[in-house]
């Protein structure tokens, strides 16, 4: 089942007229980790505290769970709530946020469309995994609206973006931080776990605004996240895909990182795309070993993500920019609507399973 005992995402909740705090996700229930496991750690409006605590503890509340859940049946009853009776919140307050380039299918898409007749990849891309930082106070859960954003579309140009698209990405939720000045170690002794992310993009604001320093107000304006964090221990794990040339040696992989996870983005409830994160060129140990290398520290609650998925085949791409090709192919939509970028009422899902798991998913809707 996608929401079993191998499953078993954390996310904040609350009733009505009630503090939120932390929960599982069990079937269509929420289990009440306060009162189950008597432990206020989860009585926090947020996971940071618990994420705080470490592999060990992230390791062995799992199991006392899944045991609650499996032996401790009767007992453990009066602390399931229906989902539909809960609302759900940003499941961790997000220290600071990174996002990635790590899809050799995207990058390389993005560089034929903003750089028609030059070499697709830039000389760096195969040495290190690109990345920026963008705005952690932005950063919402699934159903939020978003607004469409206004800014410069060029030289003498203001008004609402006229290009706006969606990412669709993975993001790895920081758990142990770092001090500063040590790079981390072992990626599963920081990462607690993994959340759906869509990066909303204002395409015309970026390919204006981005040269020479990267993406600014075309990212920061906006970004959606799943209400549930999947642990990484309920993951499976796949080896990554072949790098060449041989990454630097503090990018060598700490093991089979690669994920076997399968995206959907569905655009007003019909897939429009299926991306593979399995595609992935950079695996999630080297976006952490490369963000801390030069000694910047983590926090807790910090969210680095993967970049946009895409595959290589044209139903497999994870953004509007490369499905239309900048507007030039627009995608036709069963209703008979054409769509190139994204249109006020729009609301995108971006949904995911991993092996038999539901992560859950990321929606939105532009108003
Ligand atoms: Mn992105």
């Amino acid at each position: 089942m996608s929401w079993g005992v191998d499953n078993l995402p954390y996310g904040v909740f609350s009733c009505p007229g009630q503090q939120p705090r932390v929960g599982v996700r069990y079937g269509d229930k929420v289990l009440d980790l306060a009162a189950a496991l008597h432990d206020e750690v989860f009585a926090a409006p947020s996971l940071n505290p618990f994420m705080a605590r470490g592999r060990a503890a992230w390791h062995d509340t799992r199991a006392l769970i899944q045991n609650k859940l499996t032996t401790d049946r009767s007992v453990t009853e009066r602390h399931l709530i229906s989902l539909d009776q809960v609302r759900l919140h940003l499941p961790f307050e997000v220290a600071d946020y990174v996002d990635f380039y790590c899809s050799i299918d995207h990058a390389s898409n993005i560089g034929r469309i903003f750089r028609p007749g030059s070499e697709p990849l830039q000389p760096n891309w195969r040495h290190l995994p690109v990345g920026y930082h963008g705005r952690a106070g932005t950063v919402v859960v699934s159903g939020t609206p978003v607004k469409r954003p206004q800014g410069q579309l060029g030289a003498g140009v203001f008004g609402p973006c006229e290009k706006l698209d969606v990412e669709a990405e993975l993001g790895f939720v920081v758990g142990v931080p770092t001090s500063m000045g040590s790079p981390a170690g072992a990626f599963e002794d920081h990462v607690f776990g993994v959340t759906l992310v869509n990066d909303w993009s204002a395409r015309d604001i970026q390919a204006w605004e981005y040269v020479p320093l990267g993406p600014f107000l075309a990212k920061s304006f906006a970004t959606s996240v799943s209400p549930w964090v999947t642990p990484l221990e309920a993951l499976p794990r796949i080896p990554g895909r072949e790098q060449s040339p041989e990454p630097a040696g503090y990018l060598r992989r700490q093991g089979d990182w690669g994920l076997d996870i399968a995206l959907e983005i569905l655009l007003n409830g019909e897939v429009v795309s299926r991306p593979p994160y399995s595609a992935m060129y950079w695996t999630p140990d080297q976006m952490l070993a490369h963000l801390t290398v030069n000694g910047a520290s983590l926090r807790t609650g910090d969210l680095f993500a993967s970049g946009t998925i895409s595959g290589p085949e044209q139903g497999q791409r994870g953004s509007l920019i490369e499905l239309t090709w900048n507007g030039d192919e627009p995608i036709k939509l069963p209703g008979g609507e054409t769509r190139t970028f994204l249109q006020d009422g729009d609301t995108v899902t971006i949904r995911a399973t991993a092996a038999g798991l539901s992560l859950g998913e990321v929606s939105g809707t532009v108003g």
